[in-house]
């Protein structure tokens, strides 16, 4: 997974494009994230008892990750990522664009 929890990314397509945020979950399986704030939807909550009303709430759907682009915390630029097998043998991200380690 090249996107992780906490990172910034970028949406470059659909009504939120050029909008940035912080990913609050990343869902693997479905190559899909949630970016906080963005890619907004209501979801409509019926009255439960006779007198109340029925609620709009507001919550981030998942955004899926060909959508979104990291961006580099070190350039502040939306990048791809690579990946650079340091010495003690880790794997590391790595910003495309000012080659800054991610971590
Ligand atoms: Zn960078």
């Amino acid at each position: 997974m090249k996107i992780k929890k906490g990172d910034t990314v970028e949406i470059i397509k659909g009504k939120d494009k050029g909008r940035r945020g912080r990913v609050l979950k990343v869902f693997p399986k479905k190559n899909k994230l949630i970016v906080e704030g963005l890619n907004l939807l209501y979801r409509h909550t019926r009255p439960r008892r006779e007198g109340e009303k029925g609620q709009r709430v507001q919550f981030s759907a998942p955004i899926n990750i060909s959508n979104v682009m990291l961006v580099c915390p070190k350039c502040h630029k939306k990048t791809r990522i690579g990946f650079r097998i340091l010495n003690d043998g880790r794997k590391v991200r790595q910003c495309k664009k000012c080659k800054e380690i991610i971590s």
